[in-house]
């Protein structure tokens, strides 16, 4: 109920508007979002880095609605991946099509992400495309498999697919079918029925099994979650099946279960963190505590914090 209430809250524009110019959000924030400038990620990024973690770079915002924003944001992630070469930080970058103008044009918000990946090539860097609520899946997965298409652009661009979404399995053939790199997660928006597993146990073991495949693959995948059960049956699997620890990785999110981050690396595991930066952190925001109702405490201690 409270996850439902949560998302169907992160879409609210006028709430998005009240919250990101408020002190209070700002502090709440803060938690989950690494600053708002590319300084502030650049050293978040180096912090990670020195620990032996790897970084996936998110510029925040998605939706946008016209097309200079569109081509602004797809400026700033020029601007992350010159950063991450100039200053030889371990960092793709990550980001969302709703982002880049799918919602305006969809010829514009094609020639923003070529112009991405084919920098991303050049420089020996790799795009995630994140994955949004189901009425894009289609046309994100269709995008992605376009742009690995294009000569030079092979493996460095790749996509993400929700556990929860029944259609995921074939998705995963079919993504697989190019050797296209794949972030498993479970999912983070609130679906119907039709379209996804409502029981968490339905959506672990779903994950589970899509996770087996991906690990078999032979293709460098992101395993990305928190839970531990998950994260334990995929070292089970990889070392039953000699799987070499560094032919994947574990990915979780900037400020959410730091310790298990840690301890993965000392173990010998590969691990990236997620890292979002950016004013526009309301949808993030309320997603994460959507995902853990325990978060909401965190935010009441701020409300009453001065
Ligand atoms: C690197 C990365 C990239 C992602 N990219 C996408 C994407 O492109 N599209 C998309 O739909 N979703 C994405 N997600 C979010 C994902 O779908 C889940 O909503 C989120 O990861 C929570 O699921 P979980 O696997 O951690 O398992 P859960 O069963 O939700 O949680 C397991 C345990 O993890 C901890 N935990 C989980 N979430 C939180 C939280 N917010 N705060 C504190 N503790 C928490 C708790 O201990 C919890 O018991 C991404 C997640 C990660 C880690």
């Amino acid at each position: 109920m409270l996850r439902a209430l949560l998302i169907w809250l992160s879409e609210s524009r006028a709430l998005r508007a009240v919250a990101e110019h408020s002190a209070i959000g700002q502090r709440t924030s803060s938690r989950f979002v690494a600053g708002t400038t590319i300084e502030e990620v650049m050293a978040a990024t180096r912090g990670m880095n020195d620990l032996g973690l790897t970084v996936s770079i998110d510029n925040l915002g998605e939706n946008v609605t016209n097309p200079e924003e569109a081509r602004q944001s797809a400026a700033l992630y020029h601007k992350l991946l010159d950063e991450v070469t100039a200053r030889g930080l371990k960092a793709n970058v990550s980001l969302k099509l709703t982002h880049m103008g799918l919602d305006i044009d969809e010829k514009l918000a094609r020639e923003n992400v070529c112009a991405l990946v084919a920098h991303a090539a050049g420089c020996h860097n790799f795009i995630r495309v994140d994955m949004e609520g189901s009425s894009y899946t289609q046309r994100t997965l269709d995008f992605v498999r376009e742009l690995h298409r294009v000569p030079g652009h092979e493996n460095c661009v790749g996509a993400v697919i929700q556990s929860y979404m029944r259609r995921s399995e074939r998705d995963v053939e079919d993504l697989l079918a190019e050797r296209i790199r794949i972030r498993l997660c479970k999912g983070a928006y609130k679906e119907p029925p039709e379209l996804a597993f409502q029981k968490k146990s339905e959506v672990d073991a779903n994950y589970v099994k899509l996770m087996k495949v991906l690990l078999k693959s032979g293709v460098y995948h992101g395993i990305a979650t928190h839970d531990e059960r998950i994260i334990e049956a995929t070292k089970a699997f990889a070392r039953a099946e000699k799987i070499a620890p560094d032919s994947f990785e574990f990915q979780m999110l900037h400020g959410i279960r730091r310790d298990l981050q840690r301890k993965l690396v000392r173990d010998g595991w590969r691990m990236r963190v997620y890292i979002p930066f950016g004013s526009e952190w309301y949808p993030y925001l309320m997603r994460r505590l959507g995902e853990r109702p325990a978060n909401m405490f965190f935010v009441a201690k701020n409300l009453f914090r001065r």
